[in-house]
């Protein structure tokens, strides 16, 4: 894969051309994938309060005026992690306990419950995200998202028995085999 497909994967690419995850959960799967454990640091998308504030912005996730300090672009990194921390069995309920930001039930004319954030800008931001994990637990859609076992990438597993462990198997899949193999061929 060359560096500017690279660059697009986990926005406008899916590594081995996986489906992406249903509905809302996409935009939660996007927030995970703003940063590849496999990439440089710099090519994180929420790396710098400028960056986070334009991916935010482009995901309608705050509104045009907002600002994202510093400590904002640093929270949502830590709630990124700690979010893909349940999806690897990391230690993430006390970091997302501690990011929490309100929702209140919303009920249209049709009196249909949508669940939507208390507040605007980043609390606003982390209260819709943490909503989507909340809703996709409920459908048991979050039992097939997957951290890929290699670089951590998150996925949606629409196999049969919930079985993939790796991004693309041509990815990631390969290159732990053949580290696998050569391990073994060397005697370790
Ligand atoms: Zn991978």
């Amino acid at each position: 894969m060359e560096e500017r497909e690279k660059r697009q994967v986990g926005e406008q690419i899916d590594p081995g051309g996986r489906p992406k995850a249903p509905g809302r959960l996409e935009l939660l799967q996007r927030f995970i994938n703003t940063h590849n454990h496999d990439f440089p640091p710099d090519w994180d998308r929420i790396g710098t309060p400028e960056k986070a504030r334009a991916w935010l912005r482009e995901k309608r996730l705050i509104a045009a005026g907002d600002r994202v300090p510093d400590a904002d672009a640093a929270r949502l990194r830590e709630l990124r992690e700690a979010i893909r921390g349940l999806l690897t069995s990391g230690e993430a309920a006390a970091v997302l306990r501690a990011n929490a930001a309100p929702l209140i039930v919303a009920i249209d004319d049709a009196g249909r419950t949508t669940l939507e954030p208390a507040a605007i800008g980043i609390d606003g931001a982390v209260a819709t995200l943490l909503g989507i994990l909340h809703e996709a637990q409920l459908t048991g859609d979050w039992s097939r998202m997957k951290a890929c076992r290699h670089c951590e990438y998150a996925f949606f597993d629409r196999s049969k028995n919930r079985s993939a462990a790796w991004c693309a198997m041509s990815i990631c899949g390969n290159r732990t085999k053949n580290r696998a193999y050569y391990r073994r061929r060397r005697g370790e």
